[in-house]
């Protein structure tokens, strides 16, 4: 390997390990970040443990140092990855993703962050302005995603609600020129938390400028203020009965509603207190209960936020997308997708938001699964070289019983839901309890009849709480209706479907669930399409220290994460490979044998004779249609060479 930091600071890449135990792969990661050395790899995978304090790691001279560098030649670092995505996708012109996972408050979103800096950091020396323009626009969304779509939990402070993937779309010169960010899944409890974001002056002029710039208008950034201040008042409404009429208590607030939402004040107040049932033919106006009254109530709130958040997103996508861009001019555009999604989460009470956000890092885990470990190990039998086979926990298993059709954990929530009474989670249990009995991941706890937990065998799905009704689209038409009818265009625009009069409404819109694994599933198709990078992010202890490193509760995000089985692969494995005619392209002008061109009877045994002849041959295999090249110094010597020529 090229330069490495000297071993006070452990080593640098896993894969260099004495023993690929766990008690060295802990003693190493504990040690380097006692270190301050935060960063390890395993191969081209970079791990990193969150400091909890600031790093002086991240400036414009330690940029210069990864610019166009290669991965071992510099310490271990974020930004050497990126620079390697960067390459990949100018030089091969791949598309390429980040894949950023760990737990929450393990450093995902910073990490991203550091990622976006050095891209803009590194593209657009020719100061143009229009790319310039793109990167201002990337980093300030940024701004505006966290102060919406961010809130304090019990395990971050600055926790991201919603899960994020972004492309970044380059030209032909390796300058962004566009954008686009797909949202996953709000979750919608962070509106309560919210409240404390709009109290903080500074905070809250930083967003409406970040706005600003990125292009809102007056009125769009006047009616975000309306539709927040909206939920906030809606959190104060208050419902009593007067006999058997459900009344609004505290009524100045429907004027002040109506004010907000630019609406008739009677059609706030019947929004509130009634539903409009068609039955048959007739279409009907029944009260309701004050438990229904404020069940819409909430409803509301929250769908409103989650409307607000997704209109954001699709905002910032307009003025992000990629303009002015003519393929025949300048050939195809590549893409480097950054992912920073919610990791796994388990909470004293678990809601269905930490069900989904576990089935999505059980997606990912599979993805990693697929494309490091299976996929390495299947071309490896494909291409004929030996191969020891290594043992790992394949979680396919796990994620069909969340996600297979008709019996999958999902099928039988939806199931549940189907249901025209009411839809308790007794009714989802039981259809756990009738079709998932003998499977060898689930277990039911014997419950008490009111007592609503579940409980799966892997740790992270254990004690979760759901919540039926969290699966329905809960929002009663009489809302989406009052809000389309506002006379405020921008409010009018994000409800189009209240257009719909109630006789039109026929299809039952797609449970929470069912477009949470739509998306999923979409998702890691686009990410298995492109080149992926990994970053696995640790979170060294629960009390936001940057001294204390917990040494089980580390040791277990390595186990789950597959850290050591990765280590295994990776040692097992070759760093690179090349099919025979491509290496040759690549390499031939270094030796007399193939230079020009040769006259052995295969490229392969050209390839052969090459390496013999630079003397690399004990560190390469011979597949059947590939070399494979087992240490990246000898790639690099190879390279070195090639540029001597
Ligand atoms: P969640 O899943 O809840 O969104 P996360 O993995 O995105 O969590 P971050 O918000 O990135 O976690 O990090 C949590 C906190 O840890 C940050 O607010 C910051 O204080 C600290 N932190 C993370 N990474 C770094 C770093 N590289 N340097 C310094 N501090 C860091
Ligand atoms: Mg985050």
């Amino acid at each position: 390997m090229a330069e490495h930091e000297s071993l006070e600071f452990g080593k640098a890449d896993f894969v260099l390990l004495d023993n690929v135990s766990m008690e060295e792969f802990m003693a190493n990661l504990k040690l380097r970040f006692e270190k301050g050395r935060i960063y390890t790899y395993i191969g081209e995978v970079v791990v990193s443990v969150n400091p909890y304090r600031a790093m002086n790691i991240y400036g414009r001279d330690v940029i210069e140092q990864y610019k166009g560098r290669e991965l071992y030649e510099r310490p271990p670092h974020l930004f050497a990855i990126a620079d390697a995505a960067y390459k990949a996708m100018k030089r091969r012109n791949k598309d390429t993703c980040i894949v950023i996972s760990g737990e929450s408050g393990a450093g995902k979103t910073e990490a991203s962050k550091y990622i976006m800096q050095y891209i803009a950091a590194i593209t657009n020396p020719n100061q143009r302005a229009e790319v310039e323009r793109v990167k201002n626009m990337l980093l300030k969304s940024n701004c505006v995603l966290e102060a919406f779509g961010n809130a304090k939990t019990n395990r971050n402070d600055n926790s991201s609600r919603f899960g994020k993937y972004m492309d970044i779309n380059f030209d032909f010169k390796g300058d962004p020129i566009g954008g686009h960010i797909n949202n996953y899944l709000l979750e919608k409890v962070c509106i309560a938390l919210f409240s404390s974001c709009i109290n903080d002056g500074a905070d809250f002029k930083a967003v409406a400028d970040a706005m600003k710039v990125i292009g809102f208008t007056g009125d769009e950034i006047q009616t975000v203020y309306k539709i927040l201040a909206t939920i906030l008042h809606l959190g104060n409404l208050t419902f009593g009965v007067d006999g058997d009429v459900t009344l609004i208590e505290n009524t100045k607030l429907v004027s002040v509603l109506r004010e907000l939402l630019s609406t008739k004040e009677e059609n706030v107040e019947k929004a509130l207190l009634y539903r409009t049932v068609a039955t048959g033919r007739d279409v009907i106006e029944k009260q309701h209960t004050t438990q229904e009254a404020n069940y819409g109530r909430d409803a509301l709130a929250k769908a409103m936020y989650e409307r607000l958040f997704c209109w954001i997103v699709s905002r910032i996508n307009d003025v992000i997308e990629v303009r002015n861009y003519d393929a025949k001019i300048h050939g195809k555009n590549t893409v480097i997708g950054v992912l920073d999604i919610y990791g796994f989460e388990i909470f004293q009470n678990n809601s269905f938001e930490q069900f989904c956000i576990n089935y999505c890092n059980e997606k990912l885990q599979q993805l990693f699964i697929q494309l490091v470990l299976k996929q390495e190990q299947e071309e490896y039998q494909r291409e004929g070289i030996p191969w020891k086979h290594i043992d790992y926990f394949n979680n396919q298993i796990i994620v069909d019983l969340v996600e297979q059709q008709h019996k999958g954990i999902f099928a039988v929530l939806d199931e549940a839901c189907m249901n025209v009474g009411k839809v308790t989670d007794e009714v989802f249990l039981q259809g756990l309890n009738t079709k998932l009995a003998k499977h060898a991941h689930y277990t039911s706890r014997k419950l008490s009849p009111t007592d609503k937990s579940l409980e799966f065998d892997r740790d992270f799905l254990s004690k979760t709480f759901i919540y039926s009704g969290k699966n329905k689209d809960t929002l009663f038409q009489d809302f989406k209706r009052l809000l389309y009818n506002s006379s405020n265009p921008v409010l009018k625009a994000m409800w189009p479907e209240g257009k719909l009069r109630i006789t039109e409404v026929t299809k039952r819109p797609l449970t929470a669930a069912t477009l949470f694994k739509n998306s999923m599933i979409s998702l890691v198709e686009n990410l298995a399409s492109k080149e992926p990078y990994y970053v696995r992010c640790v979170k060294p202890n629960d009390v936001k220290s940057p001294l204390l490193f917990e040494h089980e509760r580390c040791r277990h995000q390595v186990e789950y994460l597959g850290l050591l089985e990765n280590v295994r692969v990776r040692r097992a494995g070759f760093a690179n490979r090349q099919t025979y005619p491509r290496f040759l392209q690549r390499y031939k002008m270094i030796s007399e044998f193939t230079w020009p061109n040769h006259d052995l009877p295969s490229d392969k045994e050209a390839v052969k004779r090459l390496l013999q002849g630079c003397g690399f041959d004990h560190d390469v295999a011979y597949g059947k249609t590939k070399v494979f090249i087992r240490t990246p110094r000898t790639l690099f010597s190879l390279e070195e060479q090639r540029a001597e020529m």
